[in-house]
């Protein structure tokens, strides 16, 4: 099952990547078993991310095939210290304590750490990130930190049915990544697209995708 849905997403993802760049999938793999996020690497991902540091410890030493470890999640400044020198890239810098102190906690440990700042396309409340008036300023700020690599940007389209809404969102995102790109040579990844709306983002021009429900089924969160 796991395995038919990996290689499904990799024979769609060019019908749709009308930008002609690599499109990298991410498997978003909260709440997954270990033995499932293995079986996806052994259909072919090479990319895992997390959104939460204690899932990502527990499982950690036993992900097979060294995939890139993300993390995708909202990240507590507090939590840094866990993910220091094993994760290849964050996501979601939405802000720019967490930024500074993601660069602060880099530079005693003698890393650079790799990070996507967050754009919130939809102006929602209930999610991260920057503004797009905000987010020249904010990639300034945070470029200037000393002990971060900054390769592109991340952002979540809101839930709708309107597809050209959603389209104009992503077009905008897109088109603030290209004006950013001029200016940061390091910017390459622009992380947008979940299961519900990967076709429409690739199209639009996302470059990496993270991908849950479409590989690994409907999530079961445990009883709380
Ligand atoms: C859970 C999650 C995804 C994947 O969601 P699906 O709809 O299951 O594909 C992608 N990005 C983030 C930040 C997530 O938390």
């Amino acid at each position: 099952m796991i395995e038919e849905n990996v290689q499904n997403l990799f024979k769609e993802v060019p019908e749709y990547n009308s930008y002609g760049e690599n499109v990298i999938v991410v498997a978003a793999v909260k709440t997954r078993s270990v033995a499932d996020i293995n079986s996806a690497i052994a259909a072919g991902i090479k990319y895992i991310g997390d959104n939460h540091v204690q899932e990502f410890r527990d499982k950690y030493p036993f992900i097979e095939g060294n995939p890139q470890r993300h993390f995708i999640g909202r990240l507590q400044t507090n939590k840094i210290k866990y993910l220091l020198g094993k994760c290849d890239l964050y996501h979601s810098l939405d802000r720019f304590p967490l930024a500074e102190a993601l660069s602060e906690k880099s530079a005693s440990r003698g890393l650079v750490s790799e990070a996507l700042i967050e754009i919130n396309a939809g102006g929602e409340e209930s999610k991260g990130g920057f503004s797009f008036e905000e987010t020249e300023e904010a990639v300034g700020r945070i470029c200037a930190l000393p002990a971060l690599r900054i390769s592109g940007i991340m952002a979540m389209l809101p839930q709708s049915d309107d597809v050209n809404y959603l389209k104009e969102l992503a077009l905008r995102v897109r088109e603030t990544y290209d004006g950013l790109k001029k200016t940061y040579g390091d910017f390459r990844y622009l992380s947008m697209g979940m299961s519900g709306d990967w076709k429409l983002c690739v199209e639009c021009g996302s470059n990496m995708i993270r991908i849950g429900t479409a590989i690994f089924g409907e999530r079961i969160y445990p009883q709380k």
